[in-house]
């Protein structure tokens, strides 16, 4: 009998990780992430399978979450083949890369300080380095096309789904036949809202008997995404008719590409006033580079923006600024710029220097855009902070700070549930990808509004399919 077993994003939202094993067939990983925030240390630990044991790597998409782990699991010994869209694989590398060079730079600064205390011994060592995320890119890589069905393996067939989250994401499905039935168990990976301004909405699955499904936002439902841009468009639009700058931070792939898309819509219908909007993040210009280069897969918004103007996100406003010098000349602009730096949650990277430069002035704004985790600078700021020490300087927040919650790549409880009441045949649910108590909420509505049995998975619990 086939089995599935979650060696991560079980009970937690991250370290996505499930291993299928078919019987007398080979054993196939979905998803490879890495642990975040309080789950961090988990990293570390071992696999709690054999790497070299694995034959297939299945990647839904290309955040940390999903695919963090991949160059580990190379070092670990694992040889086989890596399944992944082109443009997952071209985002993959720019996550991966990034997040080995920012290992290695947290591992040298706490190494010096351990250092000063005779206790670098304690410093933990980075996950891997850049050579094994090369290492995992020389391994071989097949690339399936949306709706596209291939056989990986004898009497094992995929299909990859758009599943409308970040560029290239997909949802999996895959169809074996044991003791000569055939069942079809999909993995959702992390599904998307409808009307975002930049994917595609998330593909119908008409056919699973076995569903892994994301619970992110179990629980509830977002605010209407109209609601939150209009919001967004009314603070751009007060702060630099008052001659502020407004600061967003952002992540690198999807929140950055959406905020530029706005802001092109605004510049086109000229709602937006003079102005210079600067990307102020190395790693947020090449993900836009990839947005661009597949515009195909990309809303019709933005296929029509590529068609008229031979790009999708470019407008007369809009300043790349990848090099340092670039980035230190926005310090002179006085009045009227918008810069979107990283890191999302102001842990780190440029932002920081514009938080620095511009947080004392009471004219300028900061959007926060995406969710910032407890304990990171963002958290701080977004819950009220007065003064924040920024380079061992203590700086008194005057700008006007302001959170915009309607952007969410994640679908919610009524999109989940619209999502799988479109399959036949489905005889459980299991839930992954999520905290606790919003799976709790989200089992009741699959139990009580559709009469399917669901399941919230146990770490590394053995799941028997049939
Ligand atoms: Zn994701």
């Amino acid at each position: 009998m086939a089995t599935v077993t979650s060696y991560g994003a079980a009970k937690v939202v991250t370290g996505s990780c499930h291993l299928l094993a078919i019987e007398h067939g080979p054993r196939i990983l979905i998803d490879c992430g890495m642990f975040q925030g309080r789950e961090e240390d988990r990293n570390d630990g071992a696999f709690g399978f054999d790497a070299s044991e694995i034959d297939y790597v299945l990647i839904t998409h290309a955040h940390l979450d999903h695919v963090g782990r991949v160059p580990k699991l190379v070092k670990e010994g694992f040889n086989g083949s890596i399944y992944a869209t082109a443009a997952t694989r071209d985002i993959a590398e720019i996550i991966l890369l990034d997040s080995a060079k920012i290992m290695k730079e947290d591992f040298e600064t706490n190494f010096k300080k351990a250092q000063r205390r005779g206790k670098e011994q304690e410093v933990r060592a980075p996950l891997y380095a850049e050579e094994d995320v090369e290492a995992a890119f020389d391994l071989e890589w097949h690339h399936p096309e949306y709706d596209v069905s291939f056989e990986m393996a004898q009497g094992i067939k995929v299909t990859y789904r758009d599943a409308g989250h970040i560029l290239g994401a997909a949802f999996i499905e895959i169809t074996y036949e044991e003791h000569g039935v055939e069942q079809t168990i999909v993995f959702s990976g992390d599904i998307g809202n409808d009307n975002n301004m930049v994917m595609t909405n998330l593909a119908k699955c008409t056919h699973a008997n076995y569903l892994y499904v994301e619970s992110t936002y179990g629980d509830r439902n977002h605010k209407d995404t109209d609601a939150s841009i209009t919001e967004f468009k009314r603070v751009i639009i007060d702060t630099l008719h008052n001659w502020g700058n407004v600061l967003i931070p952002s992540f690198a792939v999807e929140r950055t590409q959406e905020i530029l898309c706005i802001l092109k819509e605004m510049h086109d219908r000229q709602e937006l006033p003079q102005c210079k909007v600067f990307l102020d993040s190395p790693m947020a210009t090449r993900a836009t580079e990839v947005y661009n280069n597949y515009s195909d897969l990309l809303s019709q918004q933005c296929q029509a923006y590529k068609e008229r103007d031979g790009s999708v996100f470019n407008f007369e406003n809009l300043v790349f600024t990848p090099d340092v010098e670039g980035s230190r000349a926005i310090n002179e602009v006085d009045s009227r710029a918008i810069i979107i730096a990283g890191s999302g949650m102001c842990t780190g990277g440029r932002i920081i220097h514009h938080f620095k430069n511009r947080l004392w002035n009471p004219k300028n704004a900061v959007i926060f855009v995406g969710y910032q985790a407890v304990g990171t600078l963002g958290r701080h700021i977004v819950d009220g902070a007065r003064w924040v020490k920024i380079f061992h300087e203590d700086i008194l927040i005057k700008a006007n700070i302001h959170t915009i919650n309607g952007f969410s790549a994640h679908a919610d409880q009524d999109a989940i549930i619209k999502w799988i009441s479109q399959m036949e045949d489905l005889y459980r649910v299991y839930l992954v990808h999520g905290e606790e108590d919003k799976q709790v909420i989200l089992r009741s509505v699959i139990e009580n509004a559709l009469h399917k049995k669901a399941h919230i998975v146990e770490p590394e619990e053995v799941i028997y399919l049939g």
